[in-house]
């Protein structure tokens, strides 16, 4: 993978505004936030995509997401929030390293916003599908 921004904050290179570290993750405040208290979480993995990272590293973002959460709506007072992560151009992701987005949405006018676009469902075409996603798990 190619290095990003990500990495250099990482060694410490570029500051940032850190509000956590562990052995294996990073949290700091976005530099172009969509609400007061936008924050990133990051492994020290360096992974483009969530598909690509390992278990443990996964499950160390998850332990401490919660907590994360939790202390972002205690200190800004905004009790709502998103948890946004973007995988691939289209998906808007901008820096390739994974990241997770806590995101406070105080009012309509900050934070995220969403277009949700649902499609037409089949359940014919579901069944196979979800048949198809229990193999590629089992491999
Ligand atoms: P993405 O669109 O890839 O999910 O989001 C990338 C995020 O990284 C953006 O919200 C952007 O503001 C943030 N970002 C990009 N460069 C830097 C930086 O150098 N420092 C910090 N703190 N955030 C950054």
């Amino acid at each position: 993978m190619a290095e990003t921004i990500f990495s250099k904050i990482l060694r410490g290179e570029i500051p940032c505004h850190k509000v956590y570290e562990d052995e294996h993750v990073l949290a700091f405040l976005d530099i172009g936030p969509l609400s007061r208290g936008h924050t990133l979480v990051i492994p020290k993995e360096e992974k483009a995509y969530v598909h690509e990272l390992s278990d443990e590293q996964m499950a160390a973002i998850g332990r401490v997401l919660p907590r994360l959460c939790r202390a972002v709506t205690q200190v800004t007072g905004v009790k709502e929030y998103n948890i946004l992560q973007n995988n691939g151009p289209l998906a808007h992701q901008a820096v390739f390293h994974v990241h997770f987005h806590i995101i406070p949405k105080p009012s309509e006018e900050e934070g995220l916003g969403v277009r949700w676009n649902p499609r037409p469902f089949s359940h014919e075409d579901g069944a196979k599908l979800a048949e198809a996603l229990r193999d590629a798990l089992a491999d």
